[in-house]
């Protein structure tokens, strides 16, 4: 489905008949148990503003949905954990805010990992999204909600968070579009903190055209995000450059499942065909990259998490208590295995003397990824690579063992270390299962991503 296609059938129609149309798509695929919550009555409320003609813009009547840890009126902003799941948020985020003043329409919030903890989407606190293409398998994640929205076609786009690949990797996983622009294009306030020196917000669509509509909306500069940038997006038809491409080496090892490869193959050929000269490149601290990762990304979640304590946030546990016990009562119900997992790394890496052996040489390793991503990048237009090492796994094959889980992560995070924009573009099959090509760009070269990832979406493939 796609945003054009959309608007012409509201022009037809009427927003209300499109409105309805994506409440009961969206109640159909309960079985996937993609939807938290269904915002129906405001929904329809504001399809009918957008029928009389008080509510316009260049997006009017179009539904979309958003990831449970984006603050929306109407329902609870769960994060997907029983800690928030009677939270009612009391302002919605920028993003949010963006879209429905171009006229779009919010018809509910989707699942997600607990906190966005995850590549999987079967860390809710409310059960595991199914993948669209084979309900056996993982949705992916964090995102899993807002990609099979997407791929079961109930709204044409959703909004995500990427921190480490959650937008990337389950648009891979279900065969859709998922764009994380470079770090602070997209204002966070009024998103719930993973990690703050990653977390990035982007978009799920079924094309790049619509994530490019749906990107000059909600980027640019927010007063109450001091991290975003100035507005510099602007979609372009076609890539400039120096037409050079390099492939990540590191990420077509011997660990890649074959199917994977090959996508990443046929679409070299396309990128050749289309007159690009393709290259290999290492990038030796690609390595690292994922004990980076998973030191400093716990080390902000601890943090960022410390404010859920039943006390600022969060459902209390009931009872008569010392302060303590309230602490350790609500975090310990609320919380899900793997957030408390990362609140414990993240806590032991920050805590003085470990906290030179480990957050700050991972800092510095990270800078010296910083280094090296940026001179290749100045040589090429791109560098690309699988978005994970396999295609959608099975439900229940890596739950049991979080660092299988983690190594999933490992195509995906440096790019979020660096800050880069990065694009998952469907890009062939394995096994019947979406494959996903991984294109990651200088920062602020955005536009440039996303018009070269359509070359390869032009492609019949
Ligand atoms: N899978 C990664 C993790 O578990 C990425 C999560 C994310 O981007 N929110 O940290």
């Amino acid at each position: 489905m796609n945003i054009a296609d959309v608007k012409s059938r509201i022009a037809e129609n009427g927003a209300v008949t499109e409105i309805e149309t994506a409440i009961k798509k969206a109640e159909e695929s309960s079985g996937y148990n993609v939807f938290l919550h269904i915002s129906r009555d405001r929904a329809i409320e504001r399809a009918k503003k957008v029928d009389s003609g008080e509510i316009k813009g260049s997006l009017a009547g179009v539904p979309f949905a958003v990831k449970d840890n984006f603050l929306h009126f109407d329902g609870a902003t769960t994060a997907a954990s029983r800690l928030l799941s009677n939270f009612t948020a009391p302002l919605q985020s920028e993003a949010i805010e963006r879209l429905e003043s171009e006229g779009a329409i919010c018809v509910g919030s989707v699942n997600l990992d607990s906190f966005a903890h995850g590549g999987s989407t079967e860390n809710s606190a409310f059960g595991v999204t199914k993948n669209a293409i084979d309900s056996t398998t993982v949705a992916g994640g964090s995102s899993g909600g807002s990609a099979v929205a997407v791929a079961l076609d109930i709204v044409p786009f959703t909004l995500g968070t990427d921190t480490g690949g959650s937008i990337r990797q389950p648009a891979s996983f279900n065969g859709v579009v998922g764009f994380k622009p470079t770090y602070g294009t997209v204002s966070r306030y009024g998103v719930i903190a993973m990690a703050s020196s990653t977390d990035t917000i982007g978009v799920l669509s079924s094309n790049i055209k619509d994530t490019e509509s749906v990107m000059s909306i909600i980027s640019g500069e927010d007063k109450k995000d001091m991290t975003t940038l100035p507005d510099f997006f602007a979609p372009k038809n076609i890539p400039n450059g120096k037409k050079k491409i390099a492939v990540i080496e590191e990420f077509i090892t011997e660990g890649v499942d074959p199917g994977v490869r090959n996508v990443v193959e046929n679409a070299i050929r396309v990128y050749e065909k289309s007159g690009y000269v393709i290259e290999k490149i290492s990038l030796p601290m690609i390595k690292y990259a994922l004990a980076i990762y998973y030191v400093v990304i716990p080390a902000e979640i601890s943090s960022n998490l410390s404010r859920y304590d039943g006390i600022r946030y969060g459902n209390r546990a009931e009872g008569l208590m010392g302060l303590e016990e309230v602490y350790a009562k609500t975090r310990s119900n609320g919380f899900m295995p793997e957030n408390k997992r990362r609140i414990m790394i993240g806590n032991y890496v920050l805590s003085s003397g470990y906290f030179d052996a480990y957050y700050q040489k991972a800092q510095k390793a990270r800078t010296l990824l910083i280094k090296e991503f940026t001179k290749a990048l100045d040589n090429y237009d791109a560098l690309i690579g699988p978005v994970a090492p396999t295609p959608a796994f099975k439900i229940g094959s890596k739950s049991s063992d979080p660092l299988t889980m983690y190594l999933e992560d490992i195509m995906t995070v440096p790019a979020s270390l660096a800050g880069l924009p990065s694009i998952s573009v469907p890009a062939g099959f394995s096994e019947g299962m979406p494959v996903g090509l991984q294109l990651i760009g200088k920062q602020k070269d955005d536009a440039n991503i996303l018009s070269l990832a359509r070359i390869l979406e032009e492609t019949e493939k």
